[in-house]
């Protein structure tokens, strides 16, 4: 079994879009690697790769005027630049996720490296918001098996997402962006998308942002509360 699951990552590591773990919903599962709630209370929004110094202000603007809680998924390096927008994420209530301190791939860090990578994220993270992080998503979705032992050591739950605006992309729209994050959601489901353009399309926050309405209002439509994914609505 470990030679099958380490060759599936092995391949997962060639993709260059974020995320092929996703994609191996078998192998995630294998792996303990969650990509839905485990309470099922609702929906999360989940936000990777920031904070962004105008992104961020405006993904918590929108959040802010429907009264909507969401999760963020930190980056260390850009918590270092911007660690004001860090605090207001947490002032505002939203949960305070981990997503590393550099946005590098696990598959091409050793151990070490990473045990260090992580624990500086936590020191930034806490620092700037006063929160420890109960969870994880690694960059680009993608595991490694140190990467899994160590997130689990410390607590951390690994969580991947159900749906994805594939809002990164610079030829994303905001419809396709919206459409693609709500196709088929039900209660339990992750919602991933980008309040950042430190790694991906420059300016790709912006049709985030212009999605986000239509994204709101569709998950009101089906009745569904937005829930922070570690705790229950
Ligand atoms: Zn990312």
């Amino acid at each position: 079994m470990r030679p099958l699951l380490m060759g599936a990552l092995g391949a997962a590591s060639a993709w260059c879009a974020p995320a092929p773990a996703a994609h191996l919903p078998q192998l995630a599962r294998a792996l303990g690697i969650h990509r839905r709630l485990p309470h099922r209370a609702g929906v999360a929004l989940t936000f990777d790769d920031g904070p962004h110094p105008r992104g961020t202000p405006a993904v918590l603007e929108t959040l802010a005027r429907a009264d909507v809680i969401a999760t963020f998924f930190l980056v260390g390096e850009q918590v270092e630049r911007w660690p004001t927008l860090a605090a207001e994420i947490a002032a505002e209530g939203h949960e305070i996720a981990l997503h590393g301190y550099r946005h590098r791939n696990l598959l091409l860090r050793p151990p070490t490296t990473l045990s260090r990578d992580l624990d500086r994220a936590v020191a930034v993270i806490g620092q700037a918001t006063g929160r420890r992080p109960a969870c994880y998503r690694p960059p680009y979705g993608i595991f490694s098996t140190a990467g899994l032992v160590l997130a689990r050591r410390r607590g951390w739950l690994p969580l991947l997402w159900s749906h994805w605006g594939r809002d990164w992309e610079g030829r994303a729209t905001p419809a396709a962006i919206s459409a693609r994050a709500t196709a088929g959601l039900m209660a339990g489901d992750v919602v991933l998308l980008h309040d950042a353009d430190h790694y991906s399309a420059s300016d790709s926050w912006r049709n985030t942002v212009a999605a986000l309405p239509s994204i709101l209002e569709t998950v009101s439509d089906l009745d569904l509360p937005f829930v922070p994914v570690t705790q229950e609505a």
